[in-house]
């Protein structure tokens, strides 16, 4: 029903719980102390009454006298009986506490009376001269029952406010420790957007964060120069691949010029030839995509006329158009500008359309449309060819991935890494909508702002 619970929530939760269990323990030991606190000095007062009282009682000429009938204690009865009960002498009216309680002699006995409790002790069986005598003290527990209760009241009342004081300082300490966390997660974040030489502020105490900061950083630090080395490594890869196929190209060349050739020799040079081709556009592809994502690449900025852009590679695609029996039109508004690299845009466009071309069948119609609105510039490359299947969309834009490789042998899986790339350096995005059988819309949208 609920998620996982937030570090947050989890940290106050269990800081308001132990505050809770705590304060609760704290009050309970308090309450149960003073309760015993006050029972002892009461113990001890009416001990000390019936003390004093018994050594009251005196005879004189036969008779029993008192000295004091009243209790030095306020909240004191007594009662003295003969042995076998009959009254002598009493202070306080409350008879049934004499009658219905039995008689137990140096015991404390606790009896409530209505909602007033009394603590009862008895004497032993006194002899003054030839009278047999007890006396019975009760003290009253009124005072120690509203102090207990008065206690009880104020905890009842400061609980729940305490209860949300420590949720309240709960979620205000989770807040304070957990915010370097969430600074260093935003910074992360800008990092998993793609800027490995992005670092994460350093937290400014030398605490655990602190120290979990510091070797983020080195690891990002480790991750970047690691990353930077395989780039290095496509890079110089690319570059020591160029002479040797140039060369092996030439040689072909001119093996194929000799008049003495056989047929079957001729058409192995010729296969020899086509992929020294495919070799060098795939080299000159992975160049350009490793100089862009070393940033090698200086971006020559300058009015790009879009119109004209598509016109020349409308241009350019004749010959494919032509031997793959496709028409293009193109519906690029006049005027319609963009600051841009140009020879980047004119790469960009050849790309789609040359996919748009040969992913169509023959009668196929493709189509560069572009529109303008107040912020941004829209390019969009139509096709009605083959179409890209729902499970491969999430990957045309990766290195080297193509839908059928087996199908056709001249594409390199990388026109659209470049295209990405272009995109990406002018602050656009692209959007692909495809249906196998139906066609494929490449959308770019070009904010006017960021590249103006
Ligand atoms: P390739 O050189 O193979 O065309 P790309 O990177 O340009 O490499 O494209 C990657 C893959 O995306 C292609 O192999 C192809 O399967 C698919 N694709 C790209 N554009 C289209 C399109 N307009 N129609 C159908 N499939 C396409």
């Amino acid at each position: 029903m609920f998620g996982p619970m937030r570090l947050r929530a989890r940290m106050t939760l269990w800081y308001t719980l132990l505050t809770f269990v705590m304060v609760s323990a704290f009050s309970v030991t308090l309450y149960m102390l003073t309760g015993s606190v006050l029972e002892a000095i009461l113990k001890k007062d009416v001990q000390l009454q019936l003390e004093q009282i018994t050594a009251q009682i005196e005879s004189e000429h036969g008779m029993l006298t008192f000295e004091n009938e009243v209790p030095l204690s306020k909240n004191t009865m007594y009662f003295i009986t003969e042995e076998d009960g009959s009254e002598l002498a009493s202070y306080g009216d409350d008879i049934a506490l004499w009658d219905s309680v039995p008689i137990l002699p140096d015991t404390f006995q606790v009896v409530h009376q209505g909602t007033e409790g009394w603590l009862l002790l008895d004497s032993g069986i006194l002899t003054v001269d030839h009278f047999r005598i007890r006396v019975r003290v009760a003290g009253s527990m009124a005072t120690n029952d509203r102090v207990l209760s008065a206690m009880r009241l104020i905890f009842f009342l400061t609980l729940p406010g305490m209860g949300l004081a420590s949720v309240w300082g709960g979620l205000l300490i989770s807040r304070r420790s957990l915010l370097p966390i969430r600074q260093i997660i935003q910074s992360a974040n800008r990092i998993a957007q793609g800027d490995l030489s992005a670092r994460i502020p350093p937290a400014p105490a030398r605490d655990e964060l602190g120290e979990m900061t510091e070797t983020l950083n080195q690891m990002l630090q480790s991750v970047e120069e690691a990353f930077l080395r395989e780039k290095r490594f496509s890079s110089d890869a690319s570059h020591e691949l160029r002479t040797p196929v140039t060369v092996i190209r030439a040689y072909a060349e001119t093996l194929r010029a000799d008049a003495n050739l056989t047929l079957g020799h001729a058409s192995e040079l010729n296969t020899i030839l086509a992929e020294c081709e495919r070799m060098q556009k795939i080299i000159a592809q992975l160049l350009t995509i490793t100089r862009g994502e070393e940033g090698r690449y200086s971006l020559c900025l300058e009015e790009v006329d879009l119109r004209i852009i598509a016109g020349g590679v409308a241009e350019t695609l004749a010959d494919s158009l032509s031997e793959r029996q496709v028409t293009l039109s193109l519906a690029v508004p006049q005027g319609m500008t963009l600051r841009a690299d140009q020879s980047l845009m004119t790469e960009l466009l050849l790309n789609l359309t040359e996919n748009a071309i040969k992913y169509s069948r023959p009668g196929g119609r493709v189509e560069i449309s572009g529109r303008a609105d107040p912020d941004a510039v829209e390019l969009q490359v139509r096709d009605d060819g083959i179409g890209i299947p729902p499970e491969a969309l999430p990957h045309i834009f990766e290195r080297f991935y193509r839908v059928d490789s087996a199908r056709d042998r001249s594409g390199t899986g990388l026109g659209l890494s470049i295209v990405a790339w272009i995109v990406r350096v002018h602050g656009g995005s692209i959007r692909t909508e495809s249906y196998p059988g139906e066609g494929s819309v490449f959308t770019l949208r070009f904010p006017i702002s960021i590249t103006g």
